[in-house]
């Protein structure tokens, strides 16, 4: 350690017992993982304040390091005991106590299987009704050949020597921060405190196998892109005694061209001549339940819509009653006109009165008036 102590605890070299141990204890709560795992150095962070605090709480070695500074200490034996815990998980164990030294790290026990995510795309007809789709996956299941003991099926599993069935191996130590009990899954059993005379041949005595597996998937009407199923239990295995993780299906709903879809309700756009704007029309459109017809009314003004009420979608977990699918109109000027349309237009033009000029407001513009007004 290059660093002083004093200088990494923060604390003036008259500083009394009490004052150390406080500061350690602010260092050791800002690097706790819980608040700062994010910090990849937090680690080497703690043991470099975990060796100050080690060598200036004990009175001995305070005056050693004092007197002759570090090269004095390592000729006095001292080697620190922070630098040879593991992880900081351990080291934290150590300070504050106890195995589980604080939710999220100390785990015991067999791992829970991890989730799976997949995705499958739906069309946007499918979420009329909903649709029944197969998803394949890859995931580590239990071992059908020994149901996961690990075992050749017919030979027998002993209790682990070297944990005598406890799963884990434990060492007691001595630290400056009081006695510490270290816990690891022993490496001969994996932490099942069992070990099969005859691994399996299957799965090589794991329990567990990467497979193929296909389910089927009911996906809810009214499903909109990027909702996530949670099948559960249908994820990775756990190791044994540990539950499964689970499986999440992740919805994509093709999109139709021209179908724009707003919540319960579809957008689609009609492109409508001017002349037939002005005169009324009837128009073929295509829905989710085929085809069908809409009415243009005579005068319709740009961006005007009329709507299909229940030709839209149903609204995903509440009744089947179907938003509207709603019908811009999108006015287009005839362009390019010949000598003798330009005729026809200018004749009617002299024709049209205050009345055909200013029609009762509605679409696009009426509404963007009716806001400012
Ligand atoms: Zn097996
Ligand atoms: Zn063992």
């Amino acid at each position: 350690m290059s660093r002083d102590y004093y200088e990494v605890l923060g604390v003036s070299r008259s500083a009394t017992e009490g004052e150390i141990k406080k500061a350690f204890r602010k260092i050791a709560r800002e690097l706790h993982p819980d608040v700062n795992g994010h910090d990849p150095d937090a680690e080497e962070k703690f043991k470099e304040a975990a060796e100050a605090y080690e060598v200036l709480s004990d009175e001995k070695q305070r005056q050693t390091y004092d007197q002759y500074g570090p090269d004095g200490l390592k000729q006095g034996g001292f080697s620190s005991q922070a630098q040879g815990f593991g992880s900081i998980d351990d080291l934290f164990s150590a300070f504050f106590g106890g195995a589980a030294g604080g939710a999220g790290f100390g785990r015991r026990g067999p791992a829970p299987g991890a989730d799976i995510g997949v995705g499958i795309e739906i069309g946007l007809e499918d979420v009329l009704d909903g649709v029944s789709e197969e998803v394949e996956f890859d995931v580590v299941a239990t071992c059908e050949h020994c149901h996961g003991n690990g075992a050749e099926p017919g030979t027998p599993i002993h209790t682990c020597e070297k944990c005598d069935g406890a799963g884990e191996l434990r060492s007691v130590a001595n630290t400056a921060f009081g006695q510490m009990v270290r816990a690891v899954p022993c490496d001969v059993c994996h932490g099942e405190g069992k070990v099969p005379e005859t691994p399996c041949g299957v799965c090589s005595g794991l329990g567990r196998n990467h497979t193929s597996k296909t389910l089927k998937v009911d996906v809810p009407a009214g499903i909109e892109s990027g909702q996530r199923i949670r099948i559960a239990g249908a994820g990775h295995a756990g190791e044994p005694g540990a539950p499964s993780g689970d499986l999440y299906v992740e919805v994509a709903v093709a999109e139709r061209e021209n179908m724009i879809r707003d919540g319960k309700d579809l957008i689609t756009v009609v492109p409508v001549d001017a002349t037939r704007a002005m005169s009324g029309d009837t128009v073929e459109v295509e829905t989710l339940d085929g085809e069908d017809e809409i009415e243009i009314p005579p005068g319709t003004q740009p961006g005007a819509e009329t709507a299909l009420k229940g030709k839209g979608l149903p609204q995903l977990g509440t009744s089947k009653r179907r938003g509207n699918h709603r019908f811009v109109f999108n006015v287009v000027i005839p362009a390019n006109l010949s000598e003798d349309q330009l005729k026809l237009v200018n004749e009617l033009d002299e024709t049209l009165t205050e009345e055909n000029r200013r029609p009762k407001e509605s679409g696009l513009f009426g509404r963007f008036r009716r806001t400012r007004a």
